[in-house]
């Protein structure tokens, strides 16, 4: 393009020199013309003096003379055979020859050799066409070898129509000619270049001759003539062959022919060549000093070009059809956010048609306005030159939401700079409808399970306390010696109450696993005495069945491991408890063994398996699942289908893993892993001995005579001095008598039980208030323990314990003696106590008066505090403030002053205002801590009678 630039403007230049010369040659023609008039005349004078006389010939030839010599042309005369018959003396100034040199010479002996024979041949045309006058230049040589320019005017005279003479006028032109050659030179260097163009060039004056034209254009047009030949030739002439050099020919010359008649420049106009190739045309009028001028074509072969940008037109297409069919919304902006461009699917996603997109602002037009700040966050990281992946929520042009993947890439131009980004936009819609969807879904049946949660628990606990009451009273009714078929009758109702107690347990367990409420404790315990205990719980219940129960431990197993105890006894109970469920005969095979070991870390594997009825394999994935049980071995077997999901549920929470094999009819085999942590050896391994312990007295409170003999042979072992209560009852009173430095309380006994007798140690006058006191318990019930714990105790062993774990505790509690025992803390937030002052004011010395009141509070009194929250709830508010005022006084008559003060404003309230809701509470309250003080008024009662 500079290229033809400046060749445009060379051959603008050289316009503008050859107008010049134009100019001058038409000055010269006119001072030649005078001249030529001037020579008419002299010459019609001549004629006209010869006749008059040569005296006045002479006189004005010599007037004549001296005008002619006066002028800067040199005037000659020839002979119509060329010979020099006169010549003015300007020839002595222009060539340096004399006037007598030059006459009788050939004119072409001046001439420069090569110029001779188209000279003559021209004048010899001028002759024959008979041609008045002509004009013509040539090179002369000077006597001094110069060559020097001739422009010259020839007449032709003529006597009776013959040619009797030439006159010539000649003027140095050479300074002329040599602008000519620098523009020649200029020329030459334009054709050269032109020539060298990868373009096709042909200018043509305003007569469409052509004044250039580069070896390109023939070749382009397949002219076989060279450019120098086709310069001066009319452009018109070659037409004919160029235009069928095009796919339309008609159309081309159609489009030449207005563009001439435009003469307004055109450029990069493509054209199809027949053969194929394209064109690329530029047309420029060439104007000069406003006149119209000429053309300038160029023709360039972009048929390269324009199958590379075809190509990359094709593969955006292909890319842009991908992205079509993948449903993928191409849009491009600027860095302001402003719409560049938006592909077809982009429009159709969003519902807005190109023309209404490009231009606006993305994210004003459609982006949802709580992802604006997504978008800027995502702005910023392209602006750094990075791509992202984001979601994003849209608006459509109908107002419904489109939820889009965007991946944007930054948009870098040739400097570096981003200047945009493009995002491909993925339809997530249905898919995020959907997931919105299913959100909603889970959170409503997340809802419903907590609320069935919240209800089984709830439930759970409600229906456990009566059922105690029923288990309790089939044990009772067991003692009143009844008959054979009331003997199979309670039977039935305690095989069913106990199923039912364990169903609700279970739940209960389950529950709390679920709410994430059980922890795993991490305490020091006998794993070969917990193992052996589970056998020997379960070999006295498989009594005389033909079944064998055989441990196997690993030898590698020894000591104490650290870990949840009470959890893996739950665990071994579930899974042996199955085993000696589902098998009628056989064995049933306990084994232990190290898995993994590092350092102290071991990895232990627990298999438990029987020769029992098995389980299905299609059954087998099922089994862990909650109340799976029923369908795999019909109603048979009572079971509540929870066991074997808390046992799992119980194993993963310590991070172990359990897995079950089985064949039907074959036995099945339960093979579960846990991760303990071996105590070193020398800690607590070392034989429990009691050598360093100074007891000097144990109470165990124990009913059953089998436990009895089993913690009687340890502490005798260990030296332990210790005494036997059977019952609560005794355990109380025991413990009135003698201070013990620890109490083994067994929960469930007869007369009283191990809750009510630690409520009477801990709250009533004796010698142990502050004694540990440490709970036994048959059951791995969790919830046992905090019950155990709010009464006052202090610990908790569940049976079956080994030696090491009761030894361990008693000695971790002989060790913390100091610290203080627990005491219960009553409903008010303060401990019951009896008024001392106040009853020694009443009774003085007097015991029997005192006891007799104290009795008569108990049996008289005592049961109508019970009729109380009859007459609440039956808002009976009369009749309710009589009572109560009437039974406030008796309070303080045992020493209850603390409970009395409550009655008086219970009492207020009832008469001033009354409230259902309220009274019930307050009465509660009251009412919890009257019961909560019996034990120790019956304390109080025994001590006045002895
Ligand atoms: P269940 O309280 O009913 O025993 P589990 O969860 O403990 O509930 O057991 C689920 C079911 O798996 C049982 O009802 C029984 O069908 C099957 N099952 C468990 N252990 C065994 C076993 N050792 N042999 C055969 N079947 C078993």
């Amino acid at each position: 393009m500079e290229e033809i630039e400046l060749l445009k403007k060379q051959i603008e230049q050289e316009r503008d020199a050859r107008m010049k010369a134009e100019a001058l040659l038409q000055e010269q023609t006119m001072q030649l013309s005078q001249v030529k008039e001037q020579l008419h005349k002299v010459n019609a004078n001549f004629e006209r003096q010869i006749e008059e006389g040569d005296a006045a010939l002479q006189q004005s030839e010599n007037r004549y003379q001296q005008l002619i010599e006066s002028l800067r042309d040199i005037i000659y005369k020839i002979s119509p055979e060329g010979y020099f018959t006169f010549v003015n003396p300007v020839v002595e100034q222009v060539l340096g020859y004399d006037e007598k040199e030059i006459i009788g010479k050939h004119f072409t002996e001046l001439v420069l050799p090569e110029y001779r024979e188209p000279l003559v041949n021209f004048y010899w045309n001028m002759m024959k066409e008979k041609q008045g006058s002509t004009y013509t230049e040539f090179p002369v040589l000077a006597k001094d070898q110069r060559t020097v320019w001739i422009g010259q005017s020839v007449h032709l005279l003529k006597q009776d129509n013959r040619i009797v003479e030439l006159s010539a006028v000649a003027r140095d032109i050479t300074e002329k000619k040599n602008t000519g050659d620098v523009l020649r030179t200029t020329q030459g260097r334009l054709a050269a270049l032109i020539t060298n163009l990868q373009k096709a060039v042909l200018v043509e004056d305003e007569n469409r001759k052509v004044i250039l034209v580069n070896q390109l254009f023939c070749d382009f047009f397949g002219i076989a003539a060279t450019p120098e030949a086709l310069i001066g030739t009319n452009y018109t002439e070659s037409l004919a062959q160029v235009m069928y050099s095009f796919e339309d020919a008609e159309g081309f010359v159609q489009r030449m022919t207005e563009l001439l008649n435009n003469q307004e420049i055109v450029v990069e106009e493509k054209l199809t060549t027949a053969d194929g190739r394209i064109l690329e045309r530029d047309y420029i009028p060439i104007f000069l000093e406003g006149a119209y001028r000429g053309n300038l074509w160029e023709y360039a072969d972009i048929t390269q070009r324009h199958l590379s940008t075809e190509t990359i037109r094709k593969s955006e297409e292909k890319y842009r059809s991908i992205m079509d069919n993948m449903e993928l919304g191409l849009l491009e902006v600027d860095n302001d956010q402003r719409i560049i461009r938006a592909y077809d699917r982009f429009c159709k996603m969003i519902g807005y048609s190109e023309e209404e997109l490009v231009g606006k602002i993305a994210p004003e037009l459609f982006i949802s306005k709580e992802y604006e700040s997504v978008l800027e966050a995502e702005q910023e990281k392209r602006s750094h030159g990075k791509g992202s992946s984001y979601e994003m929520k849209l608006i459509r042009k109908d107002g419904n939401p489109l939820w889009a993947i965007i991946s944007g890439t930054p948009i870098i131009d040739e400097y570096g700079n981003t200047v945009g980004s493009i995002g491909i936009h993925y339809d997530i819609t249905q898919r995020k409808e959907l997931e919105q969807e299913l959100e909603k879904a889970k959170q409503v049946a997340e809802e419903a399970s907590q609320a069935e949660k919240q209800f089984l628990a709830n439930m759970s606990h409600e229906i456990r306390t009566p059922l105690n009451a029923i288990i309790g009273m089939t044990h009772l009714l067991f003692d009143t010696r009844p008959s054979q078929q009331q003997k199979e009758y309670l039977d039935i109702l305690k095989t069913t109450a106990d199923f039912l107690h364990g169903l609700i347990s279970n739940l209960l367990d389950m529950a709390k696993i679920e709410d994430g409420k059980i922890e795993v404790k991490k305490k020091s315990f006998d794993l070969i005495g917990l193992l052996r205990t589970t056998q020997q719980i379960f070999k006295i219940k498989l009594g005389n069945r033909p079944i064998t129960l055989d441990l196997m431990i690993d030898g590698q197993i020894s000591g104490n491991y650290i870990g949840d105890d009470l959890l893996l006894n739950q665990i071994l109970l579930n899974i042996v408890g199955n085993a000696e469920k589902f098998t009628q005969e056989g064995a049933i095979d306990i084994m232990v063994k190290v898995k993994k070991e590092e350092g102290d870390n071991c990895l232990l594997e627990f298999k438990v398996s029987d020769t029992g009825i098995g389980i299905p394999e299609e059954k087998l994935d099922l089994i862990f699942q909650k109340f799976e049980q029923v369908t795999i071995h019909g109603n048979k077997h009572k079971g509540t289908g929870l066991g074997l999901t808390i046992t799992k549920q119980l194993i993963e929470l310590q991070g172990g893993s359990i897995s079950v094999k089985s064949h039907e009819g074959q036995g099945s085999t339960f093979t579960f892993t846990l991760p303990l942590q071996r105590v070193a050896d020398g800690t607590i391994k070392k034989e429990p001995s009691a050598d360093d312990l100074s007891v000097s007295q144990v109470l165990v409170a124990e009913d059953n005579a089998m436990n009895q003999k089993y913690i009687s042979n340890l502490l005798n072992k260990w030296n332990i001095p210790f005494i036997i209560a059977p019952d609560g009852k005794k355990a109380v009173e025991l413990a009135q008598q003698q201070t013990f430095d620890i109490i083994l309380m067994d929960i469930q006994m007869p007369n009283m039980d191990g809750y009510e007798a630690t409520i009477h140690i801990r709250n009533t006058e004796n010698l142990n208030k502050k004694t540990p006191i440490i709970a036994l318990t048959a059951s791995a019930m969790i919830d046992q323990k905090n019950r155990a714990m709010a009464v006052g105790m202090n610990d908790f062993i569940s049976k079956p314990f080994t030696p090491n774990h009761l030894l361990g505790t008693i000695q971790e509690y002989l060790n913390a003696k100091k610290a203080p025992a627990k005491e219960v803390v009553s409903s008010t937030g303060g401990k019951i106590e009896l008024n001392r002052a106040c009853l020694t004011e009443m009774y003085g010395n007097d015991k029997e008066y005192a006891a007799d009141m104290f009795q008569t509070f108990l049996t008289e009194v005592v049961p109508d505090f019970g009729t109380l929250q009859g007459a609440i709830t039956n808002e009976d508010w009369e009749n309710l403030a009589k009572a109560v005022h009437k039974l406030k006084p008796t309070l303080a008559m045992v020493g209850l002053t603390e409970l009395e003060k409550r009655m008086l404003d219970f009492e207020e309230k009832v008469r001033i205002t009354p409230d259902k809701e309220n009274l019930l509470n307050i009465w509660k309250d009251i009412f919890a801590d009257i019961n909560q003080s019996l034990p120790i008024i019956k304390n109080e009662l025994a001590k006045l009678r002895t």
